[in-house]
């Protein structure tokens, strides 16, 4: 008998569809012989990293020979300080992804629901269908999440509601008060997992993180990033926040040694470098003022964003003018698996990115709309 993958694999495993992730600029030089190119396209920080978190990773490599102190409690004890949590409270992931994927892989299984809205970040729905459960998809709110709808769609299968607050792609937010009300309502067996990733850029006072609500609700899982605002995003290196007993489970499945030691590194350094963050969240504040301008001008629609990107209106052609911008050297991010097809993803840039970008836009849209 010749080998069938197709038989071999669970029929939930065959009907995943893998995360897509944006082009590189590597492969776009490669593909269009280009010199130039701006990627606006997988918001990253656009600062090159921090002096101090270079530093930290040349330090770290004397000792990349032997294995990485286990959990990273060094991090663990520093993030908790910050946050002003226990450290017995924190796992630290490969990317808060991984964080992610522990949570399903510990409490999801085939035949559970797990719940997410309609134009939420994809990889919760990936996640979710690799151990077969069923995705729950609720309709969105002004292109946000409808706490009101994900509450009704719990059921006695739901094992996990996933909430981005900010969002990605649709740089929406949820305040406080939304939060805390949900957290009320929602059955206490049910994990309420609230991606944080995009917290350092929100300016709108009525949002706040979730973390003090962690003692009130034993079933919320908070989780973090150093891929965004605090420029890591190749190192992989997340977080997540919750009960020090669901830490236990998350343990349980955690690979050995996950994070490694330049991760760590350069993590413990980058939270020393307050002017990086303050610069970085100073930029994106200009950026989006500036984008947003010219989208006015243009006439464009565009969702508001409390994050480092911004969801544009472009209509019917926003694959032909993701396409016509890529021949220009101009990364950005179609939204078409995200049930937006009339929409492009833009991150906010450095000032001069952002112009270059604006020039190619008006060029590629007067060509084609
Ligand atoms: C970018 C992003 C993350 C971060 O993923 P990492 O694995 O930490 O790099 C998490 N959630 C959302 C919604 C994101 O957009």
């Amino acid at each position: 008998m010749s080998l069938n993958l197709d038989e071999l694999a669970p029929a939930f495993i065959r009907e995943v569809i893998p995360y897509k992730p944006g082009k590189s600029i590597d492969e776009l030089k490669r593909e269009y012989g280009l010199e130039t190119i701006i990627k606006l396209a997988s918001n990253e920080s656009p600062l090159p990293p921090s002096q101090k978190v270079k530093v930290a990773i040349e330090q770290a490599a004397h000792d990349v020979a032997r294995y990485p102190e286990d959990a990273a409690p060094v991090l663990r004890e520093r993030l908790a300080k910050k946050d002003g949590v226990k450290p017995e409270q924190i796992v630290i992931g490969a990317g808060s992804s991984e964080n992610l994927g522990m949570l399903i892989r510990c409490f999801v299984s085939e035949g559970d629901e797990v719940v997410v809205s309609e134009h939420a970040f994809s990889v919760y729905r990936i996640f979710g269908k690799m151990s077969g459960a069923s995705i729950i998809q609720t309709a969105a709110k002004h292109y946000g999440h409808d706490l009101e709808a994900m509450l009704a769609a719990v059921t006695e299968k739901t094992k996990i509601v996933f909430i981005a607050n900010p969002n990605n792609p649709t740089g929406t937010w949820l305040t406080f008060n939304e939060i805390q009300n949900f957290l009320k309502e929602v059955p206490e067996n049910v994990l309420v997992v609230l991606d944080e990733a995009y917290y350092e850029y929100v300016e709108d006072e009525n949002y706040q993180s979730a973390i003090s609500l962690l003692d009130q609700h034993t079933n919320l899982v908070i989780t973090r990033t150093f891929s965004k605002a605090y420029g890591l995003g190749s190192l992989r290196v997340g977080y997540s926040i919750s009960s020090s007993d669901l830490v236990n489970y998350m343990m349980r499945v955690r690979y050995s040694f996950n994070c490694n030691s330049i991760a760590v590194a350069a993590a413990l350094a980058a939270l020393e470098d307050k002017d990086y963050l303050e610069k970085n969240l100073a930029n994106n504040h200009q950026g989006l003022i500036y984008l947003k301008s010219c989208f006015d001008k243009l006439g464009l629609e565009y969702v508001p964003s409390a994050t480092n990107f911004i969801l544009v209106k472009v209509g019917e052609r926003a694959m032909d003018v993701f396409n016509a911008l890529l021949k220009e050297g101009v990364i950005v991010r179609p939204t078409v698996a995200d049930g937006l097809a009339d929409f492009l993803r833009v991150s906010v840039g450095l000032p001069e990115e952002n112009q270059l970008f604006i020039t190619k836009f008006e060029k590629v849209l007067k060509e084609i709309l």
